[in-house]
C-alpha cells in the first residue's frame, strides 16, 4: 500500500508523485495540515481560504478517498504506517527551508521504518540546483539567470497525463472531515474573497485557456494597466500546485510565438528565480538580503500602517489597491508594487509589515514570490530595485489607469471625479468636489504623508547608508 502524500500539488493530472505511487500500487491519498512548531511559516488567512475549496475539489476528483490530517506531520506518517500495511510514500517537493528540513527528518525516519519514499519535482520548471553560474555560485540577477541559466538548461519536462487508473485502499486510522481543519474564518470574509474566484482544478485550466487565448494578445503591454484583463491570474493555482507550470510553459509554446508569449515565459521565470533565492538564501524571508539595510531607520506599526491596510491612505490608486486586496485577495502586480513602494519609501515602514500583510490577505501568498518581490521593492535584494527608484503614486495612478476604470471600482466615493483630479483629489477646486460629493476628510482621506518630504526622507537615509562602511 502506498501513501500520497498531497501537498502544494493539488492536482490529479501531472501529477509525477501521484502517477509514481498508482503504478506501485494501491494508493491512500492524503493531506497533512502541518500546523506544529516545524512550520515556520503559517498559512496566511485567505491561502486556508483557498485551501478548504481546493482540498474539497481535489477529494472529488479522488473519489472521496482524500484522507485529511492537521498536526505534526512526521508523527501522523509514522501512525500511518503503524496503523496500515505501508510499503511507500510519494510526494512532491516542497521548496520553503522549514519544509526542506522537516521532509528530510520525515524520509529518514519513514526509510528506518523500512518504508520506500519517493520524491520529485511537480512545481518548479527548473530545480534550484540546476540553475547556476558557471562557478557553481546562484544567480542573483533575474537576465543572466533566466537567459543564461534557465534557457540553456534541459528543457522543462513535458506534462503528464492524470493515471489512467487509480485503486484506493481503505485507511484505518480515523481523518479529519474538512470543516474540522478550521481553514475558514468566523467572520463571512471567505465568500467575499472566493467568489471572485472558481478555486478548481477545472478553473486552473480554464483560467490557463481563457488567458491563452485572449489576454496574452496584448499581454506585453496590457499586464501594466490593472483595469484589464492582460493577465492570466493564474498565481494561487500555481502556488497550491492545481495547475504546474509545466502544464502552463509547454501550453504556451504550443502556440505561434510572438513578443507577447515571451513576455509571459520570463515572468513564469520570475518564479522560478524566486524559488532560486529562497533556496539558496533561506534567510529571505527573514532577513535584508543587503546586510547595510539593517541600519536603515524604517519604523513598525501605527496610524499610518493601519491606513495602508485599509485602503485609506488618501492616495486613490494605493487605496484601491489595498482595497482590491482585501475583498478579492488579490492584486494586479503593478499596483502591488505602487502600494509596496509607497510603504517603505514614502511611509518609511519596514518592508516585512508589507510582506506579512499580503502574506495574510493574498490568495497566492507564496513564502518565495512574496519574500523576494518584497526585498526587491524595499531595495535590499538580490536584484534589488534601485533604492532611489520610488514610484509616485499620482503619476502612476495617471499612467497605467488613464481613465480610472480600476480605481472607480474600488473606491467607489471618488467615482464621480473628472479624470483629472481623480488621482489627486486633494488639488480638485471645492466646486469640483462639491458636485462629485466628495468631502476630503470625511467621505475620503486627505493624503496621510506628503510625497516630496517624505520621498527626500528616505533618500536622504538611503545616502547616509551609502556613505557608511562597506558590510
Ligand atoms: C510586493 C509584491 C509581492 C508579491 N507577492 C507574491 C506572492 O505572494 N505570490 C505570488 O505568486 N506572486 C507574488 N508577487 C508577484 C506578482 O505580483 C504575481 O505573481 C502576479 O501579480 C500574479 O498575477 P498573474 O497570475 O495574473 O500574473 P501573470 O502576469 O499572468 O504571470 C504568470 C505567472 O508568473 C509568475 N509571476 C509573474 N510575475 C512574477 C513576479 N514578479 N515574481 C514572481 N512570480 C511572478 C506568477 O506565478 C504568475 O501567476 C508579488 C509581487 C510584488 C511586487
Amino acid at each position: 500500500m502506498n501513501i500520497m502524500w498531497f501537498r502544494q500539488d493539488l492536482r490529479v493530472k501531472d501529477n509525477p508523485a501521484l502517477v509514481e505511487a498508482a503504478i506501485a500500487g494501491e494508493i491512500l491519498p492524503i493531506y497533512i495540515l502541518d500546523d506544529s512548531n516545524a512550520n515556520e511559516d503559517k498559512m496566511g488567512g485567505a491561502s486556508r481560504v483557498w485551501l478548504h475549496y481546493a482540498l474539497a475539489d481535489l477529494n472529488r476528483s479522488l473519489q472521496g478517498n482524500l484522507s485529511l490530517y492537521k498536526g505534526d506531520a512526521k508523527a501522523i506518517l509514522k501512525q500511518l504506517c503503524d496503523n496500515n500495511d505501508i510499503t511507500s510514500a510519494y510526494w512532491n517537493r516542497c521548496y520553503e527551508p522549514w519544509r526542506i528540513r522537516r521532509d528530510k527528518d520525515i524520509k529518514q525516519t519513514l526509510s528506518e521504518k523500512g518504508v520506500l519514499v519517493k520524491s520529485s519535482n511537480a512545481s518548479l520548471l527548473w530545480e534550484p540546483w540546476q540553475v547556476l553560474k558557471k562557478d557553481g555560485t546562484p544567480y542573483k540577477v533575474f537576465t543572466p539567470f533566466y537567459r543564461r541559466g534557465c534557457l540553456s538548461a534541459e528543457a522543462p519536462r513535458t506534462p503528464l497525463a492524470k493515471p489512467n487508473k487509480m485503486t484506493f485502499v481503505d485507511n484505518k486510522m480515523p481523518s479529519y472531515k474538512l470543516e474540522e481543519l478550521g481553514l475558514l474564518p468566523h467572520i463571512p470574509w471567505d465568500k467575499t474573497v472566493i467568489q471572485h474566484w472558481d478555486s478548481s482544478e477545472k478553473g486552473a485550466e480554464d483560467a490557463m485557456v481563457t488567458f491563452l487565448e485572449q489576454g496574452i494578445r496584448n499581454y506585453k503591454e496590457g499586464r501594466n494597466l490593472p483595469a484589464k484583463a492582460n493577465t492570466s491570474r493564474l498565481s494561487p493555482y500555481l502556488h497550491f500546485g492545481q495547475i504546474s507550470p509545466n502544464q502552463v510553459w509547454h501550453q504556451s509554446l504550443n502556440r505561434e510565438q510572438n513578443h507577447h508569449l515571451e513576455t509571459f515565459q520570463s515572468e513564469l521565470a520570475w518564479r522560478e528565480f524566486s524559488y532560486s533565492l529562497l533556496y539558496h538564501f533561506p534567510q529571505l524571508p527573514r532577513q535584508n538580503l543587503q546586510g547595510k539595510f539593517d541600519r536603515f531607520p524604517w519604523q513598525w506599526g501605527g496610524d499610518k500602517l493601519q491606513a495602508w491596510q485599509q485602503g485609506k491612505t488618501g492616495y486613490p490608486i494605493i487605496d484601491a489597491g489595498m482595497r482590491e486586496l482585501w475583498q478579492t485577495g488579490f492584486m494586479h502586480n503593478r499596483v502591488r508594487m505602487i502600494v509596496g513602494s509607497f510603504l517603505v519609501k514614502n511611509l518609511l515602514l519596514h518592508w516585512q509589515q508589507g510582506e506579512a500583510w499580503f502574506w495574510d490577505c493574498l490568495v497566492d501568498a507564496d513564502l518565495a514570490s512574496n519574500s523576494a518581490s518584497w526585498q526587491w521593492i524595499a531595495g535590499c535584494g538580490a536584484d534589488a530595485a534601485p533604492y532611489f527608484r520610488v514610484f509616485n503614486p499620482v503619476i502612476q495612478g495617471e499612467k497605467f489607469d488613464k481613465t480610472g476604470e480600476y480605481t472607480r471600482r474600488f473606491v467607489p466615493e471618488l467615482k464621480d471625479l473628472p479624470d483629472k483630479y481623480l488621482f489627486k483629489p486633494w488639488e480638485a477646486p471645492t466646486e469640483v468636489l462639491q458636485q462629485a460629493s466628495v468631502e476630503l476628510g470625511k467621505t475620503y482621506p486627505m493624503p496621510i504623508v506628503d510625497l516630496k518630504t517624505s520621498r527626500e526622507q528616505a533618500l536622504a537615509a538611503f545616502k547616509a547608508l551609502k556613505n557608511e562602511e562597506p558590510t
